[in-house]
């Protein structure tokens, strides 16, 4: 077996008794800490000794089981601790730094707005850079009949946009139109505003723009207008000339491993899901893939380059549908008050997920009507799947750093909107979901979790993410 070697660009950090308590990784901007087992590791692998011959050392001199000591080095081997580990992730971390990144797209994403001005309320508006408001403050406000002002709020040193009472921007009109667009063009507009609801991820890939999935009418606006791709230059404008890389350790529920084979995973994520399959396959096919590709990285030899060629031959991986979704909805359901809209549906999603998966539950009237509702179809399916693509492509498939805690959120997230949107479609009186009842469950359930009350739920629950994505599956 291939000897492994430490990287020796990596600067030691020493505890109070000299003992190595710390590597600190200058590429990558990155401390990382050496526990016991590590530290036995990282002395005995000298390059003499095979990765086999240091594991059975260590196990011996720390009375330590061998599983123990081979998890130890397979963290350090993911968090690219040998030479010659994410050699490709490297290379690319040193070209980012030498040339600002390109702006990067999920293919055929689109936006366009609908002017529900629902984004313009109950936000925080900032902060606002100091660019948006020289400009802001350039301009006539009062001339313009945007009133007298004050048209900023400080807060912890950082300027945010006024709002009223109610929560609207200080600028948003009766007639839901922006005051600032209105009077002076787009481009007056602070950038957050232009950018919204698209975010950008600074990767070693490039900027990733996508859609953050929180427009009020999403199945629609994403749905419609120009691709992305086509704004390239107006949205390169509105972002930082340079920016940190996002490229931090992810856990892999207890496995560390580095951004760049999370990259990996979320490509072969998008690719899942290129095809148009029903909401409920993509949620399916998603998880399947993520699960067999932690799977690879979890089981892959430990030498240098073997988890890239595990990640690239990994097949899609079931798991069980169990109860895991009912425990979760069990403590949102706790977690939030009952009463509104949002309380309602988890309430009436918790039956439908103990119907889906116990069949002896018996459904009141209303639960069953609610059921019945047809979910199928363009407006239906294309939405949520492209809610799913974004995740894939985006940032929301992470949640606090942590990959299988994110797949349990956008499981639950995706068996919510089904949830809510037949909930509406039931209230309306229609027998099938429209676009806008998806919209609103959407715009509903992803505000909803996006509190960080909720965060630790799926946090503790991320052990049973596969299972509860099946479940979730079966279930819409
Ligand atoms: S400035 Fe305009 S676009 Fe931005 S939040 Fe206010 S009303 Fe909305």
């Amino acid at each position: 077996m291939e000897r492994l070697r430490r990287r020796a660009d990596l600067r030691e950090e020493r505890g109070p008794s000299g003992e190595l308590a710390a590597l600190h990784d200058p590429l990558l901007a990155r401390r990382i800490d050496v526990g016991p087992l590590a530290r036995a590791l990282l002395a005995a692998l000298d390059g003499e000794r095979s990765t086999e011959e240091a594991i059975a050392a260590v196990a011996a001199a720390e009375s330590a089981p061998s599983e123990a000591v081979a998890a130890s080095l397979r963290a350090l081997l993911l968090v690219l601790v040998f030479e010659g580990a994410g050699e490709e992730t490297l290379a690319r971390v040193r070209r980012a730094a030498a040339a600002p990144p390109e702006l990067v797209f999920l293919e055929g994403a689109r936006f366009e707005c609908q002017g529900s001005g629902a984004c313009c309320r109950g936000y925080q508006f900032g902060p606002v850079t100091a660019r948006d408001r020289e400009r802001l403050l350039g301009f006539d406000l009062v001339g313009a009949g945007l009133g007298e002002g004050p048209y900023l709020v400080e807060r912890a040193g950082e300027h945010f946009l006024r709002t009223h009472e109610d929560g609207r921007c200080v600028f948003l009109r009766g007639d839901a139109r922006c005051g600032l667009h209105a009077a002076f063009g787009a481009a007056a507009k602070p950038a957050f505003c232009q950018l919204y609801p698209l975010r950008a991820l600074p990767t070693i890939e490039g900027w990733k723009v996508h859609d953050g999935g929180e427009c009020a009418t999403s199945a629609v606006s994403g749905r419609s207008g120009p691709l992305l791709e086509a704004e390239r230059e107006r949205l390169r404008a509105l972002l930082p000339e340079k920016c940190a890389l996002e490229h931090p350790v992810i856990h892999l529920g207890a496995l560390p491993c580095d951004m760049g084979y999370v990259l990996a995973m979320q490509r072969a994520a998008v690719a899942a899901l290129a095809a148009p399959l029903p909401a409920a396959a993509a949620l399916r096919a998603l998880s399947r893939v993520l699960h067999g590709a932690v799977s690879a990285l979890e089981t892959a030899p430990l030498v240098p380059g073997a988890p890239e060629r595990a990640l690239a031959a990994a097949s899609p991986l079931e798991a069980p549908a169990t109860d895991a979704l009912v425990r979760v909805l069990d403590h949102l359901q706790a977690a939030f008050s009952l009463r509104g809209p949002f309380g309602e549906m988890l309430s009436l999603a918790l039956h439908l997920a103990v119907s889906r998966i116990d069949s002896e539950i018996v459904l009141t009237h209303d639960h069953a009507a609610v059921a019945r509702v047809a979910a199928s179809g363009p407006d239906f399916d294309e939405p949520l799947r492209y809610t799913m693509r974004t995740a894939a492509f985006g940032d929301a498939l992470l949640l606090e750093k942590r990959l299988l805690a994110g797949v349990a959120r956008l499981a639950t997230a995706s068996f919510l909107i089904a949830t809510g949107a037949r909930l509406r479609a039931h209230r309306e009186g229609s027998p099938a979901v429209r676009a806008p009842d998806v919209s609103f469950a959407q715009h509903t359930v992803l505000r909803a979790l996006r509190r960080t009350s909720v965060d630790a739920i799926f946090v503790e629950h991320e052990a049973s993410a596969w299972s509860l994505a099946e479940a979730a599956a079966q279930g819409m």
